[in-house]
């Protein structure tokens, strides 16, 4: 495929439950004009399984713009015995993307009780000072989307194939490993991600050095979910770190390497942390 007929689908569900507007599901896909259709008809399919008041699906030719091509992040499954444990070991590895302890203590507050005392969970995710915890996003309500991304065909097949020998072809795996791509290339220094998916408990930490690091069992129970981008304290960065999650095109490219699921413990020691 070429560049060229590449296409930006995006959709939005919203419902309103309490008298309050909630978002309910969204997608990203940059695909070939050829498959549009059938990829609207997917995204429509999946926000009515959410019994929204409203679906917006948004369509963008790319044409000639800049798109990059991105190397997909390394997948490492981390087995812990307990939620508490892979809260412990995903500190350490945000501690060695220089967050420091309190403040990923926090994040994992924030996950756990949401980030309004309404129950309204943000449309995107929060950016956070990586240091300080202070909250970046211009708009606390529907935080920041990372968008406009997508693996290639060549990237797609390699993720498919690869995902599908290690046990892990489920769409979430699938789609949170691009998002997860997109965020670290973006600038990023770390994500931290709970799903709001009551019954999906595997979380993930990310960083640019120990890549897609999901941790079975890491989300709490009754744990509002949510995502958390972590940002080093440079203002004059941020604005365009913002740009490139939102604004600029990537298609994430092979080769996808997933690793065997290895322990906490003999993670820390492998990756020198
Ligand atoms: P999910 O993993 O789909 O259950 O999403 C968990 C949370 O991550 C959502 O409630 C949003 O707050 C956030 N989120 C989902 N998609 C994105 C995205 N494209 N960019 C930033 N945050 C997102």
């Amino acid at each position: 495929m070429s560049d060229f007929d590449l296409w930006s689908i995006r959709m939005h569900a919203s419902g309103t439950s309490e008298g309050i507007n909630r978002h309910l599901s969204g997608a990203e896909r940059l695909v070939d004009g050829s498959l549009l259709n059938q990829v609207a008809v997917e995204m429509l399919t999946r926000a009515k399984g959410k019994f929204p008041d409203s679906i917006q699906i948004t369509v963008e030719a790319i044409g000639d713009k800049d798109c990059h091509h991105i190397p997909c992040l390394s997948v490492q499954t981390v087995l812990s015995a307990s939620a508490f444990e892979a809260a412990e070991f995903a500190k350490r590895v945000l501690a060695s993307a220089g967050v420091p302890l309190s403040t990923a203590t926090s994040a994992m507050n924030a996950l756990q009780h949401g980030f309004s005392s309404d129950g309204v969970a943000l449309r995107g995710a929060s950016l956070w000072d990586s240091i300080t915890g202070k909250r970046l996003e211009a708009d606390k309500v529907r935080g920041v989307r990372a968008s406009r991304f997508d693996y290639s065909p060549e990237g797609g097949a390699a993720v498919s194939k690869a995902l599908a020998e290690h046990g892990l072809d489920h769409f979430r795996t699938r789609e949170a490993l691009a998002l997860a791509t997109k965020v670290i290339w973006s600038g990023i220094v770390a994500e931290l991600c709970w799903s709001d998916e009551p019954s999906y408990t595997t979380g993930y930490v990310s960083t640019h050095r120990d890549g897609y690091v999901r941790l079975p069992g890491f989300k709490p129970a009754g744990a509002t979910g949510g995502r958390i981008f972590f940002v080093q304290p440079n203002a004059a960065d941020i604005a365009s770190i913002e740009h490139r999650l939102q604004k600029a095109y990537a298609l994430i490219d092979p080769p996808v390497s997933i690793f065997e699921p290895i322990t906490a413990e003999d993670f820390l020691i492998r990756n020198e942390h």
